[in-house]
């Protein structure tokens, strides 16, 4: 039996978040019960944050509560902070997110916060979800470059997962939140994060801005990465650089895979033409 390759959709909540165009709930539900359909385990539905923030996602509670949930689906949210936790637990999500950066400028820029202020944010979070017995992911955005800083040192990033596994157990989601990554940063960030957690636990968030998600996929599959995070259609954009690809697509990445041998469990057709669908409603506005 081929060996398996975790990925996680984060199309309906970093791709959307990050497009200027808010699509209907009705077609956010559709998106992420066709998501499902095609095969994807986890999805990342949407997130609890201020709705004056981030108006792409102020109807979090109307999607939750739309989508036909499946059992072997595991359907999470970003939470900001307790409150935002507070928030999303009466839409029973399947697990939660959180978001730190690995740059102080980044951080104060993106959420107004010190890296070590978000860390502060999420204790409660830790221990709520820890009580709750939901999985918590958390997300180290900037891995690898800051669009304010440029490169970013892996020893910083492992600096700030260490930080992380102090608050609890979590899964530790690695993001070249630019697009900046050669192949060559992959490993160097694999290498000074693995003494932390076992790289085949780890996730790693890419993005196309530069054109190399695909070919800094590989290489991390070959150093032994098995879960990425994926966006249909490329959704996401990045804000630093207009008109540039956003997340690594969720149709590519799957291609990768079944062409290296890989089980995904995903419709790697079903899923391209979902994003190409997505797609048309976010450029049409
Ligand atoms: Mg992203």
């Amino acid at each position: 039996m081929a060996e398996r390759i975790e990925l996680t959709e984060v199309g309906p909540r970093d791709g959307l978040q990050n497009e200027p165009t808010a699509i209907s709930s009705a077609d956010k539900i559709a998106l992420i019960d066709a998501l499902a359909d095609a095969g994807l385990k986890a999805i990342e539905a949407t997130a609890f944050v201020r709705p004056d923030r981030i108006p792409q996602l102020a109807d979090a509670e109307a999607v939750m509560a739309g989508i036909s949930r499946r059992r072997d689906v595991c359907y999470s949210v970003l939470v900001p902070n307790e409150r935002g936790l507070d928030r999303a637990l009466p839409s029973m999500p399947d697990a939660v997110a959180v978001f730190t950066a690995a740059s102080e400028t980044f951080s104060q820029r993106n959420t107004n916060a010190s890296i070590e202020q978000t860390l502060e944010r999420f204790a409660p979070v830790f221990d709520r979800c820890r009580e709750e017995r939901l999985p918590l992911r958390a997300y180290v955005s900037t891995a690898v470059a800051c669009p304010y800083e440029g490169p970013v040192d892996p020893a910083a990033v492992a600096q700030v997962v260490a930080r992380l596994l102090e608050l609890g157990p979590c899964e530790i989601d690695l993001g070249d939140t630019i697009g900046a990554a050669a192949p060559n940063d992959i490993e160097a960030l694999l290498e000074a994060v693995s003494r932390l957690v076992t790289v085949d636990e780890l996730v790693l968030h890419l993005h196309d801005t530069g054109g190399r998600a695909i070919d800094c996929a590989r290489r991390a599959i070959e150093l032994g990465v098995r879960r990425f995070d994926a966006a249909c259609g490329g959704l996401g954009g990045c804000p630093y650089a207009p008109g540039a690809p956003g997340n690594v697509s969720t149709g590519d990445l799957v291609e990768l895979c079944d062409a290296l041998g890989f089980e995904t469990g995903v419709d790697g057709d079903a899923v391209r033409a979902l994003g190409g669908k997505v797609r048309q409603l976010v450029d049409q506005g």
